[in-house]
């Protein structure tokens, strides 16, 4: 599983996220996290390829301290959220008759395949 470090969500509007870490304030060349770690539930056995985990955890907002309990780069991370808004702003591309939840979840159908 090749993991870009650049998540596309839209034909046009592109979240950057650290590859390593799935940070979103740097790239993965600016990581200071040493192991991988699985997207989904935060271990460092293991990519998010081959997660059997059942409970997922939020890698972004455990870092950040604030409760994890959600799915990385879904609608319910307030942080993911965020930078999707603030994405969407320097595009300068509005959501139209859409929340923002539905743009998310509308955008992972066509990547998180
Ligand atoms: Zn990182
Ligand atoms: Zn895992
Ligand atoms: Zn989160």
């Amino acid at each position: 599983m090749g993991y870009s470090g650049r998540v596309k969500i839209t034909p046009s509007i592109c979240i950057m996220a650290c590859g390593k870490c799935g940070d979103l304030q740097h790239s993965q060349r600016f990581c200071e996290v040493k192991d991988k770690i699985c997207f989904r539930c935060g271990s460092t056995d293991h990519e998010r390829g081959k997660c059997k985990s059942a409970v997922q955890k939020c890698l972004i907002c455990a870092r950040h301290k604030r409760p994890s309990t959600h799915g990385f780069m879904t609608y319910l991370c307030p942080l993911y959220r965020e930078a999707v808004e603030k994405q969407l702003a320097r595009e300068g591309m509005g959501l139209g008759e859409r929340t923002l939840e539905e743009f998310i979840m509308e955008s992972d159908e066509h990547t998180l395949s």
